[in-house]
């Protein structure tokens, strides 16, 4: 029952320290939320304004809200001081997805709790501190004016229950909403493929595997829904799924489904070169691995993707099983709508010190930000693919990552310094800008084998384990 889930979700936040602890009337926007209220937001009746988190007050710590809980946001959230500061995360998933290993989870390498990390392990403040929360929510608008977000709580559509819209004022707000797949606007897309960045993309994956594994082996039905295809056309993570997918067909299929193994094939459509942004012998050699471990390699574009094919551009079309569309990613609609200036590629703009230049407070990371022109520094990953910027995908995690990291140390500098409230860091020295050193790229490509890409010297492969 998904409205039950929600409700576990959502409520586990307060009961764990027994429903939001009592506030001052002046220090909210409204009285303090009832059980009845509370409950009120898992019925069918639409509620559109409910008491949120008024600014805080003197005798309360300065609030950060982080809005995502993906790596930039919860590498921020684990190294920020909770003596200094209150943290209040929003976010529509109450978990951090290790994606790197997301794949692995498709075919059961690995199961889908190793790579998901609960909010509350990685910062134990969010479930103890009175004033710290987790809100399953989207940030539907920000008043950078006002110092105050709007969010709406996570629902599963109509069937089950009508979203509660809420305020937050904050003291200073971290945008950490990462970006979105792209489907290029290609037709129908949205409406047959998978797409590969959520544990429940995963979970969905590996059902309709093994179930059309099943059906397969049922005679009038193994070429229908026999074929697997992988969609790929940009990225090095796709490759690594094709790795994983293609290792599993070759080991486990050919055992335990042996009378469909013949009816079953990983293709990875990609418009350009795979591994684009890795030395050229590496590719080579990625390739030939691939090829070996039975992976047809498709150069083409598509442009229409039907229940049971796809098509490229010179009409020759690809039938599938599972198709899982990755490629690339561009900026959410909630990103779109800030008004903000906004770096190239529709990112939102930041400086030197990740802060957003033209509003007080305001900081953004992660896949959702990338430099302003004015500031000379290149757009480091994400959606530099789609600028064609010379960074690669798999230097995502470590821009997100080290920029959270670094963002807790100034936070926690400000902090001390008694720069913590709104508008009181104005006029305060930053300190050191954010600099960006590429260590290097790894992509797996199934058989235990990777390429690693170091940036002086070239390691051609390694058995992983
Ligand atoms: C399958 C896969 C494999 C990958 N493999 C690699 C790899 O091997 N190496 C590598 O370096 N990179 C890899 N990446 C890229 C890497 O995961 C990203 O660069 C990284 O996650 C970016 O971190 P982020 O915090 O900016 O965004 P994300 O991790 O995407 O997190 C964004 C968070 O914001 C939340 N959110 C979204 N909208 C809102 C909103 N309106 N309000 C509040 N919260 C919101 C989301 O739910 C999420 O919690 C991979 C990505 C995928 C999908």
């Amino acid at each position: 029952m998904p409205w039950l889930r929600n409700f576990i979700q959502l409520s586990a936040t307060f009961t764990r320290r027994g429903l939001p602890p009592p506030r001052k009337p002046s220090a909210v926007f409204g009285p303090p939320p009832s059980i009845a209220q509370l409950l009120q937001h898992f019925s069918s009746a639409a509620r559109s304004t409910d008491p949120g988190l008024g600014p805080t007050k003197g005798d309360e710590k300065p609030r950060v809200v982080v809005l995502g809980s993906g790596w930039a946001g919860c590498r921020l959230i684990k190294d920020i001081d909770t003596k200094a500061y209150d943290i209040v995360c929003v976010s529509p998933r109450n978990h951090m997805v290790f994606t790197p290993l997301l794949a692995s989870t498709c075919v059961g390498t690995l199961e889908f709790r190793s790579v998901a990390e609960p909010i509350g392990r990685i910062q134990p403040a969010i479930s103890t501190e009175p004033g710290s929360y987790f809100f399953l929510a989207n940030c539907t608008g920000v008043d950078f004016q006002n110092h105050q977000i709007q969010c709406q709580t996570v629902t599963e559509g109509a069937k089950t229950v009508d979203p509660w819209n809420f305020k937050i004022a904050y003291d200073k707000l971290v945008i950490a909403s990462g970006a979105q797949a792209s489907t290029f606007g290609i037709k129908g897309a949205n409406e047959h493929a998978i797409f590969l960045r959520e544990v429940h993309h995963a979970q969905e994956i590996r059902r309709k595997l093994l179930l059309n594994l099943m059906l397969s082996d049922v005679p009038a039905m193994k070429r229908s829904v026999g074929s697997c295809t992988v969609l790929s056309l940009v990225g090095s993570h796709r490759v690594e799924f094709s790795g994983e997918l293609s290792d599993f067909i070759q080991k486990d299929v050919h055992k335990r489904y042996s009378h469909v193994k013949d009816y079953i094939h990983v293709t990875l459509v990609e418009a350009n070169e795979i591994l684009s942004s890795f030395d050229d012998r590496l590719r080579k050699y990625a390739i030939k691995q691939l090829t070996k471990s039975g992976v047809r390699l498709v150069r083409g574009i598509v442009k229409d993707v039907q229940s049971e094919k796809i098509i490229l551009s010179d009409d020759t079309d690809i039938p599938y099983g599972v198709l899982v569309w990755s490629t690339g990613v561009g900026p959410s609609p909630f990103v779109n709508d800030l008004e903000v200036p906004k770096a190239p590629g529709g990112r939102i703009g930041i400086d030197e010190w990740l802060r957003i230049p033209s509003v007080q407070d305001v900081f953004a990371i992660g896949d959702c930000s990338g430099f302003l022109e004015s500031t000379g520094r290149p757009v480091l990953p994400a959606l530099a693919q789609h600028a064609k910027n010379v960074l690669n995908e798999n230097a995502f995690v470590q821009v997100a990552e080290r920029q959270g990291k670094y963002l807790a140390k100034l936070l926690n500098r400000l902090g001390k310094a008694g720069g913590g409230r709104a508008d009181a860091a104005k006029d305060m020295d930053f300190g050191d800008q954010f600099v960006y050193r590429h260590l290097g790229s790894m992509a797996t490509i199934g058989r235990y084998k990777a390429l690693v890409d170091l940036r002086k010297s070239k390691v051609k492969f390694f058995a992983l384990w």
